[in-house]
């Protein structure tokens, strides 16, 4: 038993305190070593990183490779290290850094430049992970669930104007004008005053005040009101309803009592691993308006013929389900159910009208017919609807009347959109849907619960819309990246790596008479984002 009193290190002057060799820095299963795999496997020139291809010849002192400094961002990322300042600390002092960057320490400024510069390219980096985990197995491919999540921009509140606040404000600072223009003229009057009584001796002498320092701030304020102006004519030539002074594409965006300025995240998971597929920043607060450009995306990155797609109430959108059902997809939204203000007053809904497709009419609850009218009616959300409507005669010796129609109206009129058909269709799945509705949010919140709560990130370093979505794209291929590791483990995912690596090389060299067909499901579905750079996978052995 050991009498010390405390736990104590080793001395500093002890001799070979660290490994002799970088390469003993890191054990064999440590995730650096994955993210080593995966940077070197891509073709950084292909997917658009600056100075991927820059030629040796060039002159000048060369640049850093881009490969060192997007592996200094994914182990950034992964280990919620983002700000470019302790990035360039953490590659001076962390072990597992120096040895993935070998040695190199770029200044603070080379690391903000190349998130913001590379923003492209670290898009289609996320998109090459995806298409890589598809080909390991890891995708189901049958089911997405998509959901979208506020994230703050680099901008506050106080810095986004609607045309309403702008206006508030200019009728304030013409009231603080206003204001100090009459104290102005009182002190002008007391200054005259004071003249006066000097000249006769009277009392009060040499008083009065300085007006400068009241003219200074009166002209404060009408810069001010000239900037406020200058916002409200802008926003009134863009069309825009907000505009915002330091990040100009973040928005105040509300939702559900929460007002947030910044972005919304939409993202579409997939089922098995809950895995990101697709995903997109906009600066809409509504998501009603994304169901079918994310279905689409997942669709298209999951390369399959059908997709089932689950979103919660606030992406219900007829003409999505339609657009949707045209494209392949499936969608099971939960329909919106309005205002429900027929029901609160007893009467018949349109959910109390059952439709008879072969007598092409609506069957009211007395069993009776309404026909449909000559023509086509535009709604004001566009919509082309066809009219329904009851008898007169029948509905004024009718019992249920009272329930019916309004005490004005002498007959019942039912709107039906001429795609009609695809949201019975949509009513029918949804009766069945209770299960996937359960799963949904256990597939999509996943990720944004990971990414908010346990990495913390609720919030863009970068401002515009460009930069934010690299950032994004960041954080997605982040989260996919650890969640592979997390299932396969550094050592397999390496291994998994490898081995597709080397089936490429091996198809190389044994037929390349036959290798354009051999290879265009490999190139179909890696080597187009994921390219191959052949013998250079530092981990082969
Ligand atoms: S009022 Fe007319 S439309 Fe309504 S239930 Fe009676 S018959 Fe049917």
């Amino acid at each position: 038993m050991t009498n010390r009193t405390f736990k104590t290190g080793d001395s500093r002057d002890q001799a070979s305190l660290l490994p002799p060799r970088i390469e003993d820095y890191v054990g064999p299963d440590n995730p650096v070593r994955a993210i080593e795999s995966f940077v070197c496997a891509l073709d950084l020139a292909k997917l658009g990183f600056r100075h991927a291809d820059r030629g040796a010849e060039e002159v000048g002192q060369p640049p850093y490779d881009p490969a060192d400094l997007l592996k200094l961002y994914l182990y950034g990322y992964i280990n919620q290290v983002r700000s470019s300042r302790r990035l360039e600390r953490e590659a001076g002092r962390n072990l597992e850094l120096i040895w993935l960057l070998k040695g190199l320490r770029p200044g603070y400024r080379t690391i903000a430049n190349f998130r913001k510069e590379n923003w492209k390219a670290l898009k289609a980096a996320n998109r090459g992970f995806v298409l890589l985990v598809r080909e390991l197995g890891l995708i189901g491919g049958s089911v997405v669930a998509i959901d979208g999540s506020f994230f703050h921009g680099d901008a506050s509140k106080a810095s986004i104007f609607t045309r309403k606040r702008l206006a508030e404000q200019i009728a304030k600072l013409d009231q603080e004008i206003e204001a100090y223009g009459k104290s102005l003229e009182d002190n002008d009057a007391a200054e005259a005053k004071s003249q006066t009584q000097d000249h006769t001796g009277g009392p009060g002498a040499g008083g009065g005040g300085d007006g400068s320092d009241i003219g200074a701030k009166v002209a404060a304020l009408m810069a001010r009101r000239s900037r406020a102006q200058a916002d409200l004519a802008r926003l009134e030539e863009s069309g825009e309803t907000q505009l915002s002074r330091t990040d100009s594409d973040a928005r105040l965006l509300s939702k559900s009592g929460q007002t947030v300025a910044g972005y919304n995240v939409q993202a579409a998971v997939d089922d098995r691993h809950k895995l990101i597929v697709a995903s997109e920043v906009v600066n809409d607060s509504s998501d009603v308006n994304q169901l079918h450009a994310m279905a689409k995306a997942a669709k298209d990155a999951l390369e399959t013929e059908t997709l089932q797609v689950l979103a919660d109430a606030g992406y219900y959108s007829s003409a999505a389900l339609k657009a949707c059902e045209d494209d392949g997809i499936v969608a099971y939204v939960p329909p919106s159910e309005g205002n429900g203000w027929l029901e609160k007053q007893g009467r018949f809904s349109l959910k109390d009208f059952s439709y008879d497709g072969t007598a092409d009419a609506y069957r009211c609850p007395a069993g009776e017919l309404l026909r449909p009218m000559k023509g086509r009616w535009q709604n004001l959300s566009g919509r082309l609807e066809i009219r329904y409507t009851s008898r007169r005669s029948i509905c004024q010796a009718c019992g249920l009347r009272a329930r019916c129609l309004t005490r004005k109206a002498s007959q019942r009129t039912i709107r039906r959109w001429e795609h009609e058909d695809v949201l019975e269709r949509h009513r029918a799945r949804m009766h069945g849907a209770d299960e996937l509705m359960r799963r949904r949010s256990a597939i999509v919140e996943h990720p944004f619960g990971t990414l908010k709560c346990r990495a913390g990130y609720r919030h863009f370093l970068v401002r515009g819309f460009n930069k934010v979505r690299g950032e994004w794209s960041l954080m997605a291929l982040c989260y996919n990246f650890t969640r592979v590791l997390n299932v396969l483990g550094p050592e397999d995912f390496v291994a998994c790596l490898t081995r597709a690596l080397a089936l490429f090389q091996q198809v190389i060299a044994a037929i390349p008479s036959c290798v354009q067909a051999l290879l265009s499901r490999f190139w179909k579905h890696i080597a187009r984002s994921l390219v191959i750079r052949r013998a250079q996978l530092a981990f082969a052995g």
